[in-house]
């Protein structure tokens, strides 16, 4: 069962802060105002576990949730793609989530958030990209699904099915959700839930 009670652990900037690896980790990334928070949020059931950003691209950190009673642990990693972001914004995020990406022995899976209404953008092709290198298994999420039509939305899911499967560490497949509605949000945390026992 996933857990009902999540707290927030640490933040940390640097890799040699990062918590003890216990237990399985899953990491969500996608660019900024994807709305990772609000479906971290909604997936804990807290509202401000995560904080929902108001200055994209400011935070270079990963953040560490924990459930008292599971062994998953889910991390929040700086949003990226943030248009005014500066060239040594970019490489620090590049620098940390890559060698978190790398050096993280319990980290299962990446949940790779894409905003439905925009589909794969050039950034996040880049962070596939950075993903595949790492050698991480990762699994596309599509956010905000209420905000396009249901065939759309069907279109949508078909064709990101097609892009991951172009590529070499994606999960084939693809769950679709909105926070707002609460919707997939089960199916995701039954996901997890999964990955965490097996
Ligand atoms: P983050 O920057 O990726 O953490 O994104 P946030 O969670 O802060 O969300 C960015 C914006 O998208 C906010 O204005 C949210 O209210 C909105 N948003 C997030 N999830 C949804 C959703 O499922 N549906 C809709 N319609 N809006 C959403």
């Amino acid at each position: 069962m996933f857990a009902r009670q999540w707290d927030f652990l640490t933040s940390v900037t640097d890799m040699a802060n990062l918590p003890p690896a216990a237990g399985t980790e899953i990491a969500f990334a996608g660019r900024s105002n994807v709305g990772k928070s609000s479906l971290i949020n909604a997936l804990t059931g807290r509202k401000g576990l995560a904080r929902t950003s108001s200055t994209p691209g400011r935070t270079q950190m990963l953040n560490f949730f924990v459930a008292p009673e599971t062994p998953l642990t889910i991390v929040d990693m700086p949003g990226y793609g943030y248009a005014q972001a500066p060239k040594e914004l970019v490489e620090a995020w590049t620098n940390l989530v890559f060698s978190y990406l790398r050096g993280r022995p319990n980290l299962r899976r990446v949940i790779l958030l894409i905003d439905s209404r925009h589909g794969i953008k050039k950034n996040d092709l880049e962070a596939m990209e950075l993903l595949d290198k790492a050698a991480v298994v990762y699994q596309v999420v599509l956010t905000k699904a209420d905000k396009i039509k249901p065939p759309a939305l069907v279109r949508l899911i078909d064709e990101t099915k097609a892009a991951s499967a172009k590529r070499v560490a994606a999960h084939p497949e693809i769950i679709a959700t909105s926070s707002e509605k609460n919707r997939g949000v089960d199916e995701l945390r039954a996901e997890l839930c999964n990955l965490a026992t097996q």
